[in-house]
């Protein structure tokens, strides 16, 4: 056990251990730990759906008609009606002609990327993809390489030099960086990818429900879901359930429910989430506009007034990274708003680059401007 022991201390003097904290109630974009009450800038809730009384009614009622479980993998007898629905439903969504539903985001990129390539393809992957693409292009045993973050010019060399060796090749980025807030410039890399024989995959985790003019997300917005192979999502940030989904073609659809392992090996998503998401989804499409003009409005506001201050921010989305570097130096600064009623988090590497240790302000449609104008006020003062 001596290792453990030593494994712990090390990340300890490196400022890198991690700690669970609890939660112990939840109100609309507030927490409460302990008997304190916390303004909550760490969830994905961007949209506030969460707590809406629309999911968890039909979450109750899926759960009353099926059951609290499905009990089977999708192929044994885990299909109820009310998956397929909801897949017919994200199709419509997302533009694509096919849904297809995963148990997590993390569990639908291992899933597809392990499908898609092998030991004699290739990947192509934005730097600061998220762990789940890297474990999935790990397992696939296809040849990563990683181009500088929304580099379409070093995505390009990579291609030239690259791709010619290998049977199949994938590229893979997000829409919107989950520790940057930043954009991918999803057109061009649907050019490099058609002049440059591959498939594309991009990861709306952090876009779905927030761009496009339905909600559905940045490939909407640019108007590119056509030409993309496979758009995932997840159900759980945004859309303030779990679960994940895919949007693709029948084919492809129809190889993944055929080879994709996460989705095949494991006990299909429960009647209350699948209700929940669908209460979600319809949310989105009826007052979703409205929710995310505001969400988008006070990003623009907190990030302008950050930089205003001379703080080093990035992206342009409802997620704010404040760059510090020092990974002490961030959790000293997460530490002090968070005895000021804030609850920030710290983000270090290895999810970041090392260096750039950051403070990541994850806003949601609760968060109104007299908590903005707070918590720029105690930036100010530290
Ligand atoms: C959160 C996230 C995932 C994982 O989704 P889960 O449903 O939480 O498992 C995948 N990709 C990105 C970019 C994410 O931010």
């Amino acid at each position: 056990m001596e290792w453990i022991i030593d494994y712990l201390t090390q990340r300890s003097t490196k400022g890198l251990l991690r700690k669970l904290r609890v939660i112990d109630t939840v109100k609309k974009g507030k927490v409460t730990i302990g008997k304190k009450e916390y303004f909550d800038f760490s969830s994905n809730d961007y949209l506030g759906l969460r707590e809406h009384p629309a999911l968890t009614k039909m979450g109750i009622k899926m759960s009353r008609d099926f059951g609290a479980g499905s009990c089977a993998s999708r192929l044994m007898s885990g299909t109820l009606s009310i998956h397929e629905h909801l897949e017919k439903e994200i199709a419509t969504f997302k533009g694509k002609e096919r849904g297809l539903l995963y148990n997590s985001g993390y569990q639908a990129n291992i899933g597809i990327i392990s499908a898609m390539v092998e030991a004699k393809d290739v990947v192509f992957s934005d730097r600061f993809n998220h762990a789940s693409i890297i474990d999935g292009v790990r397992l696939s045993g296809a040849k990563l390489y990683r181009y500088a973050h929304n580099n379409v010019h070093h995505l390009e060399d990579l291609l030239r030099k690259h791709r010619p060796h290998y049977r199949r090749s994938l590229i893979i980025t997000e829409s919107i960086f989950s520790m940057d807030g930043d954009r991918a410039p999803l057109k061009d890399i649907v050019e490099l990818k058609q002049n440059h024989n591959s498939f594309l995959l991009v990861d709306e985790a952090h876009a779905t429900g927030i761009f496009g003019n339905h909600g559905s997300g940045v490939c909407e917005e640019d108007n590119v879901s056509d030409a993309i192979e496979i758009i995932m999502g997840t159900f759980g940030k945004a859309l303030g359930s779990f679960g994940a989904y895919i949007a693709t073609s029948e084919t492809i659809a129809h190889y993944l429910i055929n080879s994709s392992r996460s989705f095949i090996y494991s006990t299909s998503l429960p009647p209350f989430v699948i209700g929940a998401n669908l209460a979600a989804l319809e949310m989105v499409l009826n007052e979703g506009k409205r929710r995310r003009e505001t969400l988008l409005d006070n990003a623009l506001f907190l990030r302008t007034e950050f930089e205003k201050m001379g703080l080093h921010t990035r992206g342009c989305s409802q997620i704010i990274p404040v760059i510090i570097g020092n990974n002490k130096e961030v959790i000293k600064i997460s530490q002090y708003l968070f005895d000021h009623g804030m609850l920030v988090v710290p983000i270090r590497p290895p999810t970041v680059p090392p260096g750039s240790a950051r403070l990541r302000f994850s806003l949601t449609f609760h968060h109104k401007r007299e908590s903005l104008e707070m918590i720029r006020d105690l930036m100010k003062g530290y």
